[in-house]
Formats: C-alpha cells, structure tokens, sequence
C-alpha cells in the first residue's frame, strides 16, 4: 500500500532511541525526510546516516520553553516547511506518590505535555499551510491510573485531552490531530519496570522479563515498530477521516471503553 508520504517533512521528538528511533525508521522508509530531535546527538547522527532519506539532527532539551520554536524554525529553514509533528519525547518518574517531588512533577509535566504542546503550537501555522497533522505518543497510563505512576499517568491523560483540544480546531484548520497510546513496549524504559518486578519478585532480570507479561495479562511486549507502523498509518491521507482518536496500540492491556 502507498501512503502517499514520499517527500514530506516530519518533525520527531524522543528519536535517539526506543519508539522514536523505529518511528523514523518506518517514515524514512516511506520517503520522508525528518527532523530528529533528543537530547543526545550521537545516536540521532549514526541513525540519521543509516536512514534512506535525508535528515536534520536537532540535540536538544525539550523542557526549555525556546526549544520547540527553534525546532520548528530550524526544520523549516532546512526543509521549506512541516507536514506532521510527531510528539514522542517523554520521561516522567515512576514511584510511590508520596515520594514524587515537586521538582519530579514540574519536569514530568515540562517534557511530555509543555514540550507537545509549545511544538504543536510552533508547527501549527506551517501544518494549517500544508494540511498537515500531528501524532502523540501518550501511554495507556494516562487512561487506567495505576498507583506507582501518579505523574506519567495525569501527564497522559492530559495530553489525550489536549489531541482532543487540537483536533477540534484542526476541523476548522485543515490540521489532523491523533494519537497512540502505547502499552508495554521492549525499549530501554520498559527495561527498568522488568528490573523493578525482577526485585519484587526475587528473581533474576530474564525470568522477570517473562513473567511480567503474565501478571500484566497480555500475551507479549509489543515492538517498537508496532507503534511506528500505526504513526505511519496515522500520517498517510489513506486515514483521512481518522480525526481526535487515540488508538490503543497495547496487546489488549487497556479494557476500559
Ligand atoms: P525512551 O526512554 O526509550 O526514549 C525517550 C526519548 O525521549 C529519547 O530519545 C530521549 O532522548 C527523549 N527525551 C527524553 N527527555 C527529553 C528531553 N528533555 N528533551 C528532548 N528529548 C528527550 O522511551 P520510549 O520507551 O521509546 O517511549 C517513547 C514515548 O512512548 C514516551 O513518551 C513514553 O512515555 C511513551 N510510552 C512508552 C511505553 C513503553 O512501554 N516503552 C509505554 C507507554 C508510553
């Protein structure tokens, strides 16, 4: 199937590794040419040299505010303009409510949700331009609260309101605005909950890694391509009239309407 992305420009956050890395690998595969942006260069630079199509490495910290409308200024100066913004980047603490800081909630809520929103809103007029669109990678977390996860959790249920927010305006705009939740996914974040259960349980890191997918009552961890492929659906006119959702990409993890 051709998703009619050849020679588009992506802008994607949190590309160094895990979801992001494998979410430029699908675009370029497809044709697009890419803003990475992370904090660490080295990877995004032997990425972006592995990768078909061209691309411009942005090493950047998402959670200062003049970050995003560099990006955007920088991708369009580069590229002539944005057609999809994809908000990946995110890092919020995991822990016992009662021993989350301040600090740990302002940077939860400075990266994933200040950082989607201040891009989304930088790209906004060149994606109105261009009849464009906007994916967020938020988490199941942000639907089905669970204690050990009060930050990523209202983080995420905020960013699913603010697609919602976006998308309602991309009515009127000619912008799409969707989202990804993902479940649990094999990249090196899930990495430190395999760990965690490992302690838990008293039990080695490899035994840990199998049977957590058992006590979460899923059959697997997903692959980061899973997710890409989805961004990649999402981004083609081939899902023209797919606007505001926030599709569950979890192995059936999520069981709540
Ligand atoms: P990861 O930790 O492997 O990678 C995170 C990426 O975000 C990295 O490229 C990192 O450089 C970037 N990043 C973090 N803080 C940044 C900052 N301040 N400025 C710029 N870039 C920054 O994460 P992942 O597992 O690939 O997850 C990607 C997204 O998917 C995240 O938003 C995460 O919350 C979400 N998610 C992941 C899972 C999972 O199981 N892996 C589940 C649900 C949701």
């Amino acid at each position: 199937m051709d998703l009619q992305l050849s020679g588009k420009v992506a802008i994607i956050t949190g590309a160094s590794r895990g979801i992001g890395r494998a979410i430029a690998e699908t675009l370029s595969a497809e044709g697009m040419k890419l803003v990475l942006a992370a904090r660490s260069r080295e990877p995004m630079e032997d990425l972006a040299k592995s990768l078909p199509t061209e691309c411009l490495v942005q090493a950047v910290d998402l959670r200062d505010p003049a970050v995003p409308a560099a990006v955007v200024a920088v991708a369009k100066q580069k590229f002539g303009g944005v057609d999809l913004v994809v908000n990946n980047a995110g890092a919020t603490k995991r822990g016992d409510f009662l021993a989350l800081t301040d600090d740990d909630w302002a940077d939860g809520y400075a990266m994933k949700l200040f950082g989607a929103m201040r891009l989304s809103r930088a790209a906004w007029p060149d994606l109105a331009a261009r009849k464009g669109g906007i994916i967020s990678i938020i988490g199941v977390g942000g639907r089905t609260g669970a204690a050990e996860f009060a930050i990523g959790g209202s983080v995420n249920a905020a960013l699913m309101n603010l697609t919602k927010v976006l998308a309602d305006r991309g009515i009127t705009d000619g912008v799409r605005v969707n989202a990804i939740n993902p479940g649990a996914i094999a990249t090196e974040r899930l990495q430190v909950r395999i760990r965690n259960f490992a302690k838990e349980q008293g039990i080695d890191e490899a035994e840990s890694a199998r049977r957590l997918p058992r006590a979460m009552n899923i059959a697997r961890f997903g692959e980061p391509r899973e997710i890409a492929e989805a961004v990649a659906f999402l981004a083609s006119p081939r899902s023209a009239y797919i606007q505001g959702a926030i599709i569950d990409v979890d192995g059936g993890v999520t069981r709540t309407l």
